[in-house]
């Protein structure tokens, strides 16, 4: 399909809605209920007037009483040398009644959990207009003060491209110590200075490019789900937005690792694009498939034991490479030695799932929570067994399809290690042992009703231990690769 959308449509997001009003087979998409994304290295310049025309729209007339509050976290953040929060201060203070509202918990990196996004809340009431200054969690914490508080202006100052829930309506919070995606609410404005961004740390961008690349995943396993009855939900327009990110990723990749401003300013665009995608899609699928899993895995383990998580994209791009491998293995391993297809519907005994996650919680919970969702997975693949059986039999077909949505092992693992961003298990802070990995690898499709090939993998008999190692000493081969070619 030939969207005539471009990256560039992100300064006119009537022109997104549009299309994607025109592209809703199944009537799923929410609403794009963010007016205006300017991604440049004057998009501060614009701060003031942004704000004054989403107070007129808020039926509020802009004044030197207008109430703003700027939320941010302790961390010193540059541009061009100077401090960027002091800078957004001032422009502030020069036409409107505003104070800073620093959130600190005390840890070196804020959590979002209920008491921060309560301290937020309360130092928000009374707001005519939010300013977040800062990275994912302190952009999503002001998401949900805005919301509770009943402020009718969030405007996002964003920092760095480690994420892309800057341009969406969902923040990510921690609930008992679990990390959870809530619904909360659409920033009116993103402004992204692209000096500012090319001056983050260097890992938070490497992190942000990790999950882009999940957009060279996640679509095989998307598709597989559709193909086979698993997935419903499937709008292929929301995967020809994802296109347009990947636009030239072959020539920008390496300008991310070196910190070039235009660069970083590529990676922002297309984590801009990925946040509308996520946030109007009604499913995440189409970004998250068996890398995410992954992620996901490592941070219930970090979680369970109490040690400290990782940075989810940079995660997100191990898993990626790990996800094309898998897919990899099952094609070539189908091809060699056939698939009878009757075998995959012999459905593995429910001992097999709760007994892999003994070792992590004695109690059986998550066992049971795991079986609850795979048990039920498993019953939608019975029943979908007629679109599976003929998707299966027109392998050709299917492979064609699933390999112009998803990139190759080795091509992912190339992007990663142009961007300097981790690739390799052993590349991520804190980083998972052998074992872990493997642990995680071989139990990830246990722990959502999603399908990906991880379930195909499973399914087939080819999930044990010498199968989950192959896949791994695959991707490991297409890292060693991607260094050799420098
Ligand atoms: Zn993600």
């Amino acid at each position: 399909m030939a969207l005539d959308l471009t990256l560039g449509d992100l300064s006119r997001l009537a022109r997104i809605r549009e299309v994607l009003a025109k592209n809703d087979p199944n009537g799923q998409f929410a609403t794009l209920d963010m007016a205006e994304v300017h991604i440049s290295d004057d998009a501060l310049d614009r701060l003031t007037e942004v704000i004054d025309r989403h107070l007129h729209a808020a039926g509020r007339q802009p004044s030197a009483g207008t109430q703003v509050r700027m939320i941010v976290d302790p961390v010193l953040i540059r541009r061009k040398g100077q401090d960027l929060k002091a800078l957004v201060m001032a422009r502030l203070s020069e036409r409107y009644a505003a104070s800073t509202v620093v959130m600190d918990d005390g840890h070196p990196i804020l959590h979002a959990d209920e008491t921060i996004l309560d301290a937020a809340a309360v130092a928000s009431h009374g707001a005519d207009v939010i300013v977040s200054v800062g990275g994912g969690t302190i952009t999503d914490v002001a998401k949900i003060a805005a919301e509770r508080a009943d402020v009718p202006v969030h405007i996002v100052v964003q920092t760095a491209a480690s994420v892309d829930g800057f341009t969406d309506n969902f923040s990510v919070v921690l609930q008992n110590g679990v990390k959870t995606t809530l619904l909360s609410r659409w920033p009116e404005a993103v402004l992204t200075d692209t000096h500012v961004i090319a001056e983050a740390p260097h890992y938070l961008n490497a992190s942000g490019f990790g999950e882009l690349l999940s957009m060279y995943a996640a679509p095989g396993d998307w598709y597989l789900a559709a193909r086979m009855g698993m997935d419903r939900r499937y709008a292929p327009v929301l995967l020809d937005m994802l296109a347009l990110c990947g636009e030239g990723i072959e020539d920008w990749s390496g300008g991310v690792g070196r910190g070039e401003p235009e660069a970083c300013a590529r990676l922002a665009t297309a984590l801009a694009m990925r946040g509308i995608v996520t946030g109007v899609g009604g499913t995440t699928a189409s970004l998250s498939g068996m890398e995410h899993l992954v992620s996901h895995m490592l941070d219930m383990v970090a979680g369970e034991l109490h040690l400290p998580t990782g940075l989810h994209g940079a995660q997100v791009g191990v898993g990626s490479v790990i996800r094309a491998a898998a897919w990899e293995e099952f094609r070539d391993r189908r091809a060699a030695e056939g698939l009878p297809l009757a075998r995959l519907f012999e459905a593995p005994p429910e001992s097999r799932v709760t007994s892999a996650f003994e070792w992590l919680d004695p109690t059986g919970r998550i066992g049971a929570e795991c079986w609850g969702r795979y048990g039920a997975k498993l019953a939608a693949w019975q029943a979908a067994r007629p679109q599976s059986e003929a998707a299966l039999a027109d392998w050709a077909a299917l492979e064609a399809d699933h390999d112009r949505l998803s990139f190759g092992s080795h091509a992912i693992a190339r992007y990663l290690h142009r961007a300097g961003a981790p690739m390799r298990p052993a590349d991520l802070d804190p980083a998972p042992s052998d074992q872990r990995i493997h642990w995680v690898t071989a139990n990830c499709q246990f722990m959502r009703e999603r399908f990906t090939v991880a379930d195909l993998l499973m399914l087939a008999g080819w999930w044990d231990d010498e199968g989950v190692a192959r896949v791994l000493a695959r991707a490991e081969a297409a890292c060693a690769a991607a260094e050799r070619a420098g």
